[in-house]
């Protein structure tokens, strides 16, 4: 099993695929994707490689995020090499919902579990205006289509933005009312390249906890490969919330995830100083090296991020490693 010096456990790994994506979302890439590197992505052996080795160190839980996702054509086989590793008990994907309507069904039938999408407004417009596209009716589709599923678990990500969605609270309560989703609010993250954007739009979590506690939510267990989101339910409604409160007090205490960049990086932390690149070790079905590299690692895991004195590390936005 993998754990730290602060004797937390790492369940859970955040596999970033691609950097590349197709949204131009104002706190992640405003001016769209800009390569800055040779797009030598991790390939598929060396995604099941990694997953092999993750599993038998313990990891339950693979999360396939990006840049986008999607925009991989092999994503069912990557989704179904993480399925088929031995050990692994969850597959699950963040994606921004453009590709859902025409590819789910192939996504579920590879094995996905569980996917999160990324949706900042209700508003069709406001959704434009976040996004840099005019895709809010597709992706709501996408999100139907793997409601009506019904065996996969749905989520959705909103990113709090004081001027953009922070008054809205009430239109995602009346959606979250007769719709089974887990909605999680996140708070807003500083990066590297979002400096002035998150002092105009960061907003705490705070106030919407005592919102849902005054009008009758109630806090939910957590599992240990839940995400660190605090959930609240009530009786009232089909769905969930959950919040996202980096900022709060001992929001790393509970920390059970590791992150791998889709250049074959291990991250200890989203905000790390660098990645500690497993390509070398990657080449091989001898996954022994790779796993006591990996363990060695450990020792350098620090207690927390270090976001409330604004240090951000190497992260420039969360499209290079996937949130
Ligand atoms: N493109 C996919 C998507 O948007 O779902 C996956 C990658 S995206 C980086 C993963 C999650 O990180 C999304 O839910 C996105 O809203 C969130 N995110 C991106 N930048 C963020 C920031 N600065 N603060 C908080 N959340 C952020
Ligand atoms: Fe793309 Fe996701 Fe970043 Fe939006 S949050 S720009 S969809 S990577």
């Amino acid at each position: 099993m993998l754990t730290d010096t602060f004797g937390r456990r790492f369940y859970y790994l955040r596999l970033s695929i691609t950097d590349v994506c197709n949204f131009r979302c104002q706190y992640c890439l405003p001016d769209g994707y800009e390569c800055d590197h040779d797009r030598d992505f991790l390939e598929l052996p060396e995604i099941s490689r990694l997953a092999r080795c993750f599993a038998s160190l313990g990891t339950e839980k693979i999360r396939i995020t990006g840049g986008e996702p999607s925009l991989r054509k092999d994503l069912p086989e990557i989704i179904q090499a993480c399925k088929q590793t031995q050990g692994i008990k969850t597959v699950a994907l963040t994606t921004n919902g453009y590709k859902m309507p025409e590819h789910l069904p192939a996504w579920l039938d590879a094995g996905l579990d569980a996917i999160n999408v990324s949706i900042d407004s209700l508003d069709a417009n406001q959704f434009n205006l976040i996004t840099g596209h005019n895709k809010f009716a597709t992706v709501m589709k996408g999100v139907d289509m793997a409601l009506a599923h019904g065996k996969t678990k749905v989520k959705v990500n909103t990113v709090l933005m004081r001027k953009l969605n922070g008054y809205a609270l009430d239109q995602f309560l009346a959606w979250v009312k007769n719709t089974p989703v887990s909605l999680r609010f996140i708070e807003l993250m500083q990066t590297g390249d979002n400096q002035t954007f998150f002092d105009e739009q960061h907003v705490s979590g705070s106030s919407i906890k005592a919102t849902l506690l005054e009008q009758g939510w109630l806090p939910s267990l957590r599992e240990k490969t839940a995400g660190p989101a605090q959930e609240f339910y009530h009786p009232d409604y089909q769905g969930t919330i959950g919040l996202i409160m980096p900022y709060s007090k001992d929001f790393c205490n509970s920390c059970n995830r590791l992150r791998v960049s889709s250049l074959g990086k291990l991250h200890l932390c989203l905000f790390s100083e660098q990645g500690l690149s497993l390509k070398d070790y990657l080449q091989s079905d001898d996954i022994e090296p790779l796993r006591q590299y990996i363990q060695s690692t450990m020792g350098d895991k620090k207690a927390t991020h270090f976001l409330q004195e604004r240090l951000t590390g190497a992260t420039k936005h969360l499209s290079m490693l996937g949130g």
